[in-house]
């Protein structure tokens, strides 16, 4: 079964991701590409690009709605790890949801 997220990205553009600056990949054991982050406080950073008005995370490749993939997947820092779409494996994501309304996309089934 292919992963609805495939042909969605809704809340890789629509959330702030935020993050502990230890993911970052120039901290020792990190893995978040620094290039991609912005500096938030002393300790936490963001993704780029998902502070502004129109969210849309630096990374998120493609055509939200449409086909789509996360061009760090393996290197994306954990609020994207721990974000699951609704309804799948029986996880009650009401924000993936709202995400996709947002972007016009059908509600997903619990
Ligand atoms: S909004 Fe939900 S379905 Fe869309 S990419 Fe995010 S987790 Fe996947
Ligand atoms: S790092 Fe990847 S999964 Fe996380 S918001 Fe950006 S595109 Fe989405």
């Amino acid at each position: 079964m292919s992963s609805p997220c495939q042909s969605c990205g809704a809340c890789c553009a629509t959330f702030r991701v935020s993050f502990h600056r230890s993911q970052l990949d120039s901290e020792p054991g990190g893995y978040v590409p620094e290039a991609l982050a912005d500096e938030e406080t002393s300790s936490t950073c963001r993704m780029r690009g998902t502070d502004r008005s129109a969210p849309r995370c630096v990374a998120l490749v493609g055509k939200i709605g449409e086909a789509v993939k996360c061009g760090i997947y393996e290197y994306r820092p954990d609020p994207c790890r721990e974000f699951a779409a609704h309804g799948i494996y029986g996880i009650q994501n009401e924000a993936c949801n709202q995400a996709r309304a947002r972007h016009g996309l059908p509600r997903l089934a619990d």
